[in-house]
């Protein structure tokens, strides 16, 4: 028999927060090993559950919405109302509900968006370390992903240096994760206003990633860049998986917004993504308008004696003291991006270092190399599980660590 093989659109698309490495672990989980998962930002595996209120509207919805079948393509009309008054506390000006997305997550959207957008060749700035969809579906839309770095000794923040010196008349596209997942950097209005100036010279579109926009510790408070970029087509992605530890429901919105005369083309082509596409799910749709008009906030959580405030802290004070390990301290989201001294910790291959350290002390992280960071000497890890699971994990990782170097 002549074998199947995948597409050749596939060859440049990686997604290793669930590649291989994972899948050693559910391995290994069924030969009976318990495993410590400090891999995926998903929220409800760590029993911090969605607010009762979406849960309880979404047990009333249930009967009715299955009934009504699909929706128009771009989401019922009152949840999309919900994301306008969203983009109006936001100071987004301009947004109607004709601007507004629904879909089945965030990450439905994203690809749908780029695939609408790119031509072979085509190139958008992405930020490196990533999170790696972007980077997957730029290379599977048939552009070419282009890396700007950000800087560790800044707090993660875009090198605006780098991003100038990446723009060639092929960009299309730049893409800001704020807040940032794998690093949990909070951008500034001042570095905002510095991609948006870029974005403006070289007529780029602004893809915003803002899923974590209310994760935020220390009191901090978050700025939409599309608040400040009127002048630039802007699209802004948003969804309940975080905010509202609603992962499960697959839930989120995209919001296009600024200069929309001169991008009718595009949205024609958004338009029919969406509609082949038929609709997103209904009842993620009614959560959306839940969620976004109650009251179920997440600040209890991220507040220095919640949940999220303490495990942020702690992880952090335990990391650091690793003998080589640093770490910038995130402000917002649910992840940290630790660095190992190459000195302390020559490591070559870091899946291998993952596959390492899941074997040995049965913790399971994702490798710096997976978010495109440029060399293997970092990981993420979320520290979402329990102080207890959290003070175990890291002391695991800390006596591989000890290992690794007396190696
Ligand atoms: N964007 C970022 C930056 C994420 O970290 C994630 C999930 O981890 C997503 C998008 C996916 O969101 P959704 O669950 O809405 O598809």
């Amino acid at each position: 028999m002549k074998p199947i093989s995948k597409s050749s659109k596939l060859a440049d698309v990686c997604y290793d927060i669930r590649g291989p490495v994972l899948d050693k672990a559910r391995q290994m989980e069924e030969e009976g090993h318990k495993i410590i998962k400090l891999n995926i930002g998903n929220v409800a595996a760590f029993g911090l559950e969605p607010p009762d209120e979406i849960v309880q509207d979404m047990i009333r919805n249930l009967p009715s919405q299955v009934a009504a079948g699909y929706t128009d393509s771009k989401g019922l009309f009152a949840p999309r109302k919900s994301v306008v008054h969203y983009t109006q506390e936001k100071n987004i000006r301009g947004v109607t509900v004709d601007d507004v997305y629904l879909g089945n997550g965030a990450s439905e959207l994203i690809t749908m968006s780029l695939n609408a957008l790119l031509n072979t060749g085509d190139e958008v700035l992405l930020p490196s370390p990533d999170y790696p969809l972007y980077t997957a579906a730029v290379a599977l839309s048939g552009g070419t992903p282009v890396h700007y770095l950000c800087d560790e000794q800044s707090d993660w923040m875009p090198d605006i240096a780098d991003i100038r010196a990446k723009v060639t008349p092929n960009t299309k596209a730049i893409v800001v994760i704020n807040p940032n997942n794998p690093t949990g950097a909070l951008y500034p209005d001042s570095v905002l206003r510095e991609i948006v100036e870029v974005a403006r010279q070289h007529q780029l579109i602004i893809l915003a990633d803002e899923i974590y926009d209310k994760t935020l510790y220390d009191g901090n408070t978050h700025t939409s860049i599309a608040s400040l970029a009127e002048d630039v087509l802007c699209i802004t992605y948003n969804g309940l998986s975080k905010n509202y530890r609603s992962c499960g429901y697959r839930a989120g919105w995209m919001v296009v917004s600024g200069e929309k005369k001169h991008a009718r083309d595009y949205i024609e082509g958004l338009n029919m993504l969406a509609s082949m596409r038929l609709c997103a799910n209904t009842p993620g749709q009614l959560a959306i308008q839940t969620a976004l008009g109650g009251y179920q906030s997440i600040k209890d959580l991220v507040a220095p004696t919640g949940r999220l405030g303490r495990q942020r802290d702690l992880a952090y004070e335990l990391l650091t003291q690793i003998p080589g390990v640093t770490v910038v301290k995130p402000k917002a989201a649910l992840y940290m991006f630790p660095r190992l001294d190459p000195k302390f910790y020559p490591i070559q291959d870091d899946r291998q270092f993952a596959y390492e350290l899941l074997a040995d002390e049965k913790v399971l992280i994702v490798q710096g190399t997976g978010f495109n960071w440029i060399a293997p000497d970092h990981f993420r890890l979320v520290f979402l599980p329990n102080s207890d699971d959290l003070k175990e994990a890291i002391g695991r990782i800390a006596r591989f660590l000890e290992h690794y170097r007396k190696r």
